[in-house]
């Protein structure tokens, strides 16, 4: 191990969230002078020839692994998810439709929320978890979707509460649209029968403040195109994700972390890893007998962010302080609801989850 990995933490947290070590190796050693240009990639315009490289391979790359090159048009936006809480319905809603969702988790009800603040669109929640305290998706039988939906709406990963689609919901004709904030990248994933996909990029994919959305070109094409154009989908994709200065570094630093991906094989390589390094954490917890317990149903597990409640809130926190000190961060639930949360996003190695299930271990025998 060099000393650089000696002195970095293992880190579990949410997001903003950890990225490989090659890639900000990489970012340090160009950041000087980017590629014999005489200055670094963030001081160059967004117009010169070096950004304009790092700004389609970085949209290439992301068509690559989304494997949508012919359905479907990247965009590159300033800002986070939750602006595409509102630019979605904005977007994809036309005159008698309705915007439909399913409310797993703090983010799907976010995205509701917001969408039922745009004024003139009727929205549908078909399903909410809310009182099984988000501890799992939803069957399909569960819920029926609107014949005169625009969408269905759902949170692929639900980032607080530790649960995912490991399919995408059924929805008959409807298309589908999906937040992949925590999970984009995480596995192979077949959007063809997504309208839209968006997520903000601080966990899978690199630095907070930039949003990656793939539109389905059907639907970019009927998109109103008579909305702010900051906010519209149609403008953006016709200027190539370049009608305002663009989140450049994120941007650089996303097209480092999806072509190191690619390199190493695409996703299905990066599936392989993160259902090792999941099965490490959740084989722990079913395997200490009670101490240890997952906050949510088997059969929804998350393979992104693995919640963990202790025996008190007291224990959690001794958790947290000693998994502090062993250098261990971001290990604390969320807020809103406490206990112990792993996120173990792409870039988190197998490594740090390794040193984590030992630490699980010997807290346990230490405090049992
Ligand atoms: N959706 C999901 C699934 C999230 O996890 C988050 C943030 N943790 C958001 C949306 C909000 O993202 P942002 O802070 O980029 O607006």
């Amino acid at each position: 191990m060099s000393s650089l990995t000696q002195t970095r933490d293992y880190n579990f947290n949410a997001g903003p969230s950890a990225l490989p070590i090659e890639v900000l190796t990489e970012v340090q050693d160009e950041l000087l002078n980017y590629k014999d240009s005489g200055k670094s990639i963030i001081e160059s315009s967004h117009r010169s020839k070096e950004y304009e490289e790092v700004h389609f391979e970085t949209l290439n790359n992301l068509t690559t692994l989304l494997d949508c090159k012919d359905s479907h048009s990247l965009i590159l936006m300033n800002g986070g998810a939750r602006m595409q809480f509102a630019l979605v319905p904005m977007n994809l809603v036309r005159e008698g439709q309705i915007a439909e969702y399913i409310v797993t988790g703090t983010w799907a009800k976010g995205a509701y929320d917001e969408a039922c603040k745009i004024p003139g669109i009727e929205t549908n929640a078909v399903w909410s978890g809310v009182e099984d305290n988000f501890n799992r998706i939803p069957n399909p039988d569960e819920y029926s979707v609107n014949n005169k939906a625009a969408y269905l709406h759902y949170a692929s990963n639900n980032t607080i509460f530790g649960t995912q689609f490991h399919t995408p919901p059924e929805s008959g004709d409807i298309p589908l649209v999906a937040d992949m904030s925590s999970d984009i990248l995480c596995r192979p994933m077949d959007i063809s029968n997504h309208s839209l996909i968006y997520a903000g990029a601080q966990k899978n994919l690199g630095p907070a403040g930039l949003s990656v959305v793939a539109i389905r070109n059907d639907h970019l094409e009927s998109c109103p195109g008579n909305l702010t154009s900051a906010f519209d989908y149609k403008v953006l994709q016709a200027k190539d994700s370049l009608l305002y200065t663009p989140n450049c570094f994120a941007i650089y630093v996303v097209g480092l972390v999806t072509r190191k991906i690619i390199e190493m094989g695409g996703l299905e390589e990066i599936q392989k890893i993160n259902n090792a390094k999941a099965k490490l954490i959740y084989d722990t917890i079913d395997n200490s007998g009670g101490y240890y317990k997952g906050t949510c149903t088997k059969e929804s597990r998350s393979i992104m962010n693995v919640t963990i409640n202790l025996q008190s809130e007291e224990l959690e926190k001794k958790f947290v302080t000693e998994s502090i000190g062993a250098g261990f961060s971001g290990l604390k639930g969320h807020r809103s609801v406490g206990g112990i949360r792993a996120s173990t996003y792409n870039s988190v190695p197998l490594e740090s989850v390794e040193a984590l299930v030992s630490f699980m271990n010997e807290f346990q025998a230490s405090n049992g």
